[in-house]
């Protein structure tokens, strides 16, 4: 047993320092990144936030609208592959979709048999396990680069800087991090196991910039302000869960009760994902997310312009005339407190 001593860091331990800044408005601040991708080769441009590959997130209807913003999303895995076909079929080229998949043989044959019904109209692919340390996990990473270079592959999840690295030498461009800091996660709960979300981001990201990779903070936001920390401590996409959930995009099973409308939204290895998915929880694994019942939000458009209203502002507090620049001009100060709540947490 071993004991680390330095302390990490979630989202709510710090706030951004501001700094001396020109800008003179948030129209001014280009929130959109370009990277080359380290493995494909292939350009990319957009505004930097994932839809997560959860059932009620990452869903067809979800891509549709971020495209509108120019956000890209991670399809969740339980569309048939009729759907996923027609759907690549129509997608238009600007916009950025990842197929997701995890590790097992029918995952791999159901993308073989997708990719070769549409060509390169998959471009990105997300590869993802609750736990990316696993050796299973590296080995289909490894195969799935040699088989496919020019796809752009982000692969996870992983929260130590020398694991990132791996994940890069093995074929990932995009290297996503987060072990529990879900809202609806149990896994720190359950096993005891994560690691805090802002300090994963700092040290992975730092590692894979090393190497010329790039990092997707998975889980944990709650806030446009929590968006601008993970950016700032270097993150260069960002995957949102519940703050995209109970959306009209979502499609999610609504509920209705004394005249108010609220929709499901449960992790994916949740008793309800489970119980729908995979026939029930398998009697030698314990459930690790939770179910809970949110307020209906309408459209996703809203909320899009809310959060990227936050993440421009950020920027214009430091000075950063461009979201590349963030990282760059951020100092994180330690805090006690974050907010005023006397009104309640809205
Ligand atoms: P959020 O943005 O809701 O805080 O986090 C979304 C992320 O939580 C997802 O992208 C995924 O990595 C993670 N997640 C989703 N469902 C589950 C689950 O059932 N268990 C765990 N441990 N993580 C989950």
């Amino acid at each position: 047993m071993r004991i680390e001593e330095e302390l990490k860091l979630d989202f709510q331990d710090v706030l951004i320092r501001p700094k001396r800044s020109t800008l003179t408005s948030r129209s001014d601040v280009d929130i959109s990144r370009e990277f080359v991708f380290r493995h494909s080769g292939r350009d990319y441009r957009g505004v930097p936030i994932i839809a997560a590959n959860m059932d009620t997130v990452g869903t067809f209807e979800m891509a549709r609208a971020l495209g509108h913003h120019r956000l890209a999303t991670a399809l969740h895995k339980h569309y048939d592959e009729a759907e996923l076909a027609a759907f690549f079929r129509t997608l238009s080229q600007t916009a950025t979709v990842f197929y997701s998949m995890g590790i097992t043989r029918e995952d791999y044959d159901k993308f073989r048999r997708v990719k070769d019904a549409v060509g390169d109209a998959i471009a990105h692919v997300c590869v993802d396990v609750a736990n990316g340390y696993t050796k299973a996990f590296i080995d289909f990473l490894h195969k799935l680069r040699v088989a496919y270079p020019h796809i752009t592959l982000m692969a996870g999840n992983v929260v130590t800087g020398e694991m990132a690295e791996e994940l890069i030498l093995d074929g990932a461009d995009i290297v996503k991090v987060g072990i529990g800091p879900g809202s609806v996660c149990t896994t720190r709960k359950m096993t005891g196991v994560g690691y805090p979300q802002l300090s994963a981001i700092i040290e992975c990201a730092d590692a894979a910039h090393g190497l010329g990779g790039l990092i997707c903070a998975d889980g944990g936001c709650t806030s446009a302000g929590d968006l601008a920390k993970a950016f700032g401590g270097g993150a260069d996409f960002v995957m949102l869960g519940g703050m995209l959930a109970g959306h009209d995009e979502c499609m999610g099973e609504v509920i209705e009760r004394n005249g108010e409308r609220r929709m499901r939204f449960y992790g994916m290895s949740s008793r309800a994902a489970m119980d729908k998915h995979a026939g029930g929880v398998a009697n030698y694994r314990a459930s690790e997310g939770k179910e809970v019942l949110l307020d209906c939000r309408g459209p996703v458009d809203a909320t899009v312009q809310e959060i990227l209203g936050g993440v421009r502002s950020a920027c214009t507090y430091v000075g950063a005339h461009r979201l590349r620049e963030l990282s760059k001009r951020t100092t994180f100060i330690r805090v006690a407190r974050q907010l005023n709540e006397v009104f309640g947490q809205s």
